[in-house]
């Protein structure tokens, strides 16, 4: 995928996400977003990448599996729980609380 060149981190190069059309993670409107969900749930950095947008405040597309909707929903729901946390690793500690 396009958008992780920019990127610089070491997790990008073992992204699912490479060499797949970028459209299928930021126009969602056709399918859902689903083919792009599917990739991300098998891909080995998607903790890495869903950490990367919330703490980048990324606010389109789908990172780490999640819409940005959602993820603006996990850092609405940090705020509320414990304050302002560190958004890196926000991503983690969600997923382990299954928020
Ligand atoms: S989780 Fe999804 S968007 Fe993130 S690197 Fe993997 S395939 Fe790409």
């Amino acid at each position: 995928m396009q958008r992780l060149g920019r990127l610089p981190t070491s997790w990008r190069k073992f992204a699912l996400c490479s060499g797949h059309d970028p459209e299928l993670w930021f126009l969602v409107s056709q399918d859902g977003g689903a083919k792009a969900v599917a990739i991300c749930t098998v891909c080995p950095v998607r903790l890495d990448c869903l950490d990367w947008a919330l703490e980048h405040h990324e606010r389109g597309g789908i990172w780490g599996g999640i819409s940005a909707r959602r993820r603006e929903q996990m850092r609405a729901h940090a705020r509320a729980a414990v304050g302002r946390p560190r958004e890196a690793s926000l991503g983690r500690s969600l997923e382990a609380r299954r928020v």
